[in-house]
């Protein structure tokens, strides 16, 4: 096992052109304590958990101290905002610290969020405040626990020092982000709209060979990588869609390359399933609304396909964008295929699911509390109140069911099987804005405590939780009021 002073370093990201990214240290957090440690991540980077101080580990993930190895740089990258192209981007807030290669040879960048000032802050402060560094490392786990690619988190510090947000002084806070990517689709843009075309093609390069070795001896690697890039963001959206996910800022450079959830910020679990719903209070013209993010992940692709048009021929890409609807069809019906049971693939399963979700939409329903329930749905035994209190108008449920169970007919699993794999993918827990506003609110108060708590729900949410069970029941009325901007 390694302890922080050996971790196992290796750089790669420093050693592309040193005009990639600014060599910059973090600026020291005042008074730094650890407030919570995700023992699994320690883990994936050959960390003992039970061997890390809280003391050490405050101080290596708030800046004031550098880690034997870490070499911190801030990366620039630009992007299109809310459609809009903005060449002055990078990392204003957060610093890759460096990547550790662990035992299995798998290499994991980390990555500061809330270092403080660099030189692509423009006019902000360089922090995070501790607020939204919660619902980030709340929301790592919770993805996670739900099978949804994400970047993870290993450590979320606190601190005395506060930062002005709308007005008021707010406390910062320090969150140490691990995944094996933090190349965005804005890293691409930067260099193909300041013309540095061969930059551009060393920055693919370097993807191909960490992330998509596969393509490496491809006929046209570029065009692999970029149909992968394609694949994974539409099975991504898909996802979000199925569990009633709405990213909230979906702009280019919160876009991984690798196809994983990115950037927490405005973020919601639907409590009530609104297709237009705008998580962002910012998003004044609901671009990033629920029901567009297939659309916005759509055009996000096909502003890297852009970027990409001095590597590869324009109608190649294009042919590789044009892919998306329909692949964003098949993963979308894939996974609620998972959550409704069926075994089989028959192509009325669309319309039983299109009709479900108009269910969903006429009574604004919550939708997982409503798959959870449909687990303990056997057809055979008619049993259906548990759904049936769930929703306002009974008619509309009972005629879904009924186009269900003759679904189900078709099926061969019995239904303890069937209940059984539904519950694997149909969890008990989701993480409702209302829970990360009570640990936020808690935290305020200088009490920690539901973080951590809430981190082992989400870890395992289809796993009933005594002691927690009241999560699984209908949100507080209050939850309806909660309030989130870009402000972070
Ligand atoms: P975000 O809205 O977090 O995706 O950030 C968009 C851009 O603004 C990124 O380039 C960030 O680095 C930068 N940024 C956001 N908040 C801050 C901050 N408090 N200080 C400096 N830069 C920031
Ligand atoms: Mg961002």
């Amino acid at each position: 096992m390694a302890t922080l002073e050996t971790l196992n370093f290796d750089n790669s990201y420093t050693r592309l052109p040193e005009h990639f990214y600014q060599r910059v240290n973090p600026v020291p957090l005042k008074q730094p304590f650890l407030i919570a440690l995700n023992s699994d991540i320690a883990r994936l980077l050959d960390l003992d958990p039970a061997s890390l101080n809280p003391y050490d580990l405050a101080q290596c993930f708030s800046g004031n101290r550098l880690l034997p190895g870490s070499e911190p740089v801030a990366m620039k990258y630009t992007g299109h905002q809310f459609g809009v192209y903005n060449p002055d981007l990078g990392d204003g807030r957060g610093l890759l610290l460096g990547e550790v290669v662990n035992r299995d040879n798998q290499r994991w960048d980390l990555h500061l969020k809330g270092s403080g000032k660099t030189v692509y802050s423009r006019f902000a402060d360089g922090r995070a405040v501790l607020r939204s560094s919660i619902r980030e490392y709340l929301a790592s786990v919770a993805m996670q626990g739900l099978g949804i690619p994400t970047t993870q988190a290993l450590a979320l510090i606190g601190s005395e020092e506060l930062a002005m947000r709308d007005g008021m002084m707010e406390p910062c806070a320090a969150l140490l982000r691990v995944t094996q990517s933090h190349i965005r689709f804005g890293h691409f843009e930067h260099f193909y709209y300041s013309k540095q075309h061969d930059d551009l093609k060393r920055l693919a390069d370097y993807c191909l060979v960490r992330y998509f070795p596969q393509f490496l001896n491809a006929g046209q690697p570029y065009l692999c990588m970029y149909r992968e890039v394609v694949t994974r963001s539409a099975e991504l959206v898909a996802k979000w869609q199925a569990y009633g996910f709405v990213h909230g800022v979906l702009n280019t450079d919160n876009m991984s390359i690798i196809g994983e959830t990115f950037d927490y910020g405005p973020y919601s679990f639907m409590d009530q399933y609104k297709p237009n719903m705008v998580s962002n209070q910012n998003d004044h013209r609901g671009r990033y609304a629920f029901n567009k993010q297939p659309d916005m992940v759509h055009w996000n692709l096909s502003a890297l396909g852009q970027a990409l048009s001095s590597l590869v021929d324009q109608d190649e890409l294009l042919a590789e964008l044009n892919r998306f609807p329909d692949l964003y069809q098949s993963f979308e019906i894939a996974e609620f295929r998972k959550r409704l049971g069926l075994q089989s693939e028959l192509s009325e399963d669309s319309a039983l699911v299109a009709q479900l979700l108009k269910m969903f939409s006429n009574q604004a329903l919550d939708m997982n509390r409503f798959f959870r329930a449909l687990s303990e749905f056997d057809y055979q035994e008619g049993e259906s109140d548990k759904l049936e209190d769930l929703v306002s108008n009974k008619t509309e449920l009972k005629n879904w069911l009924s186009a269900y169970k003759k679904r189900l007919e078709k099926e061969v699993a019995s239904y303890p099987i069937r209940s059984a794999q539904m519950k694997s993918v149909n969890p008990e827990y989701i993480l409702r804005n209302y829970m990360a506003q009570e640990a936020i609110n808690l935290a305020a108060d200088g009490d920690f405590s539901l973080i951590e708590e809430l981190i082992e729900l989400l870890r395992n949410p289809g796993i009933k939780n005594n002691k927690m069970h009241h999560y699984a029941a209908s949100p507080p009325s209050w939850a309806g009021s909660i309030c989130l901007t870009c402000s972070s």
